[in-house]
């Protein structure tokens, strides 16, 4: 009987077909090599899974995606079909030409896929890569198979197809054409290839983060060192400028007197620059604590310690509701709620100013009715030194306190980012490590 199934490909010879299956793994695999994406890679380059084992549909699940290809049964079957594979599964390749034998529910769309050829990617993970072939009957169909006089075992019979397709159409419902062994090792030497290539793709992003972390830490080293051996010399022309004004002020004429206290100015700029800058460098490099903390009592020590800005910009300042217990670094939150709060005080041209603060289910935020910020600034504004006003407007400022910021969010490995409508209000919004979003 199972030599009547028998697929044309043995009949071309095991040898050459496993070297036309091990040809087209390779194809596979070099699409994986330059595709990052799964599925780009194997259902979408030249070759596809579907050349792989001759199928006539496929589906890729992975990370809970699912995506079909060529003739296959319907998502929410094939869903289910990997639930049952999921728990009856006990080796990474599962095969059988009569699926409806195994899954009773295969029935529904046994004319197109009577046939599985399922691969796991790895035990741990539920990721899985199945090929369908369809009914026997309508393969030959389409095929125009059988054209050869078979023989059925046991009886010594001839059989002619002509005169007895109606029988052999009755012993080949809902089966496929057998999947070979030789199919089946191929697809699981694809698994190997697949794992390798994983690993070695793991490891290269390990190295390559292990890199991006040690230029961080010199950087932020660099950046210390430049900036604290700046300050030196410095402080040397800031007080050459004031014994120049104080001892030979009067020998100059006012056009000299004003370059001096320009001299003087410059001076304290930069040496508001550097402790910008050391201060980044610091935030990049000290540890932080890893503890249970209040956020509204945080948000409490930031109004406190701008109480008097506070009450000078005449800003009302609302609570909305009770913030969240996060885990974190309460110094370097405090930090954060400050930055956002003064600048939600600085930059408000209104007459009435408010300040609001808040969580959500999303996040925490600071909003404010101020001048907004155009969505074309909505990066420029977290880079180091960037303003969006001239020096003296808005109070001044160096420019990094949202770069600060900035950093001490993803240090507690949480996202901030900013919503205006400019000219009305500006929202801060900032996340910490999963847990606290709620
Ligand atoms: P600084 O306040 O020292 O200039 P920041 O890094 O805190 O530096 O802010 C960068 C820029 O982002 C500011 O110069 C300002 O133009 C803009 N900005 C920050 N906060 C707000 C806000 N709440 N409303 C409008 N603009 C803001």
């Amino acid at each position: 009987m199972l030599s009547v199934l028998m697929s044309t490909k043995e009949h071309l010879g095991s040898y050459q077909y496993r070297m036309k299956l091990k040809s087209i793994e390779s194809g596979l695999v070099a699409n994986l090599l330059r595709e990052n994406d799964f599925s780009v890679a194997l259902l979408h380059g030249t070759p596809t899974v579907l050349d792989f084992v001759e199928a006539t549909g496929a589906a890729l699940m992975v990370s809970g995606q699912l995506e079909l290809v060529g003739r296959t049964p319907r998502e929410e079957e094939v869903r289910c079909l990997l639930q049952w594979l999921s728990a009856h599964m006990e080796k990474e390749v599962f095969a059988t030409d009569s699926l409806v034998t195994c899954l009773p529910e295969a029935a529904a769309y046994s004319d197109g896929a009577s046939g599985l050829l399922a691969l796991r990617f790895s035990k741990s993970k539920e990721d899985y890569m199945l090929w369908f072939r369809a009914e026997q009957v309508q393969s030959v169909n389409w095929a125009g198979d059988p054209g050869k006089p078979v023989d059925i075992s046991g009886d010594q019979q001839r059989l002619m197809p002509r005169t007895s397709f109606a029988i052999w159409q009755e012993m080949v419902r809902r089966k496929s054409t057998p999947w070979l062994d030789v199919e089946k090792a191929a697809v699981e030497d694809l698994r190997l290839a697949i794992l390798e290539l994983v690993f070695r793709k793991a490891d290269e992003l390990g190295a390559l983060y292990q890199n991006l972390e040690r230029s961080h830490a010199q950087l932020d080293a660099f950046a210390y060192v430049a900036s604290h051996d700046l300050k030196e010399p410095l402080r040397g022309i800031a007080n050459y400028a004031v014994m120049l004004t104080e001892d030979y002020g009067d020998q100059l004429d006012e056009e000299g007197r004003n370059r001096l206290a320009a001299l003087s100015r410059l001076s304290q700029r930069m040496d508001d620059l550097l402790n910008s800058l050391l201060e980044y460098s610091r935030v990049g490099r000290v540890n932080f604590a890893d503890n249970e903390v209040d956020l509204n009592q945080v948000v409490a020590d930031a109004l406190e310690t701008l109480r008097l800005r506070i009450a000078e910009q005449r800003t009302t300042v609302r609570l909305l509701g009770s913030l969240p217990m996060v885990r974190g670094d309460r110094s370097h939150l405090g930090e954060v709620l400050v930055n956002l709060i003064s600048n939600a005080i600085k930059y408000n041209d209104k007459a009435e100013k408010w300040v609001e603060i808040g969580a959500d289910s999303v996040s925490v935020f600071v909003r404010d009715n101020g001048i907004g910020i155009l969505p074309e600034h909505s990066e420029q504004i977290f880079q180091i030194f960037r303003r969006l006003h001239g020096r003296e407007e808005f109070g001044g400022g160096a420019g990094a306190g949202l770069t600060i910021t900035k950093k001490i969010i993803e240090r507690h490995g949480g996202r901030i980012w900013m919503e205006s409508t400019p000219g009305e209000t500006t929202t801060f919004r900032f996340t910490l490590a999963a847990r606290d979003a709620g």
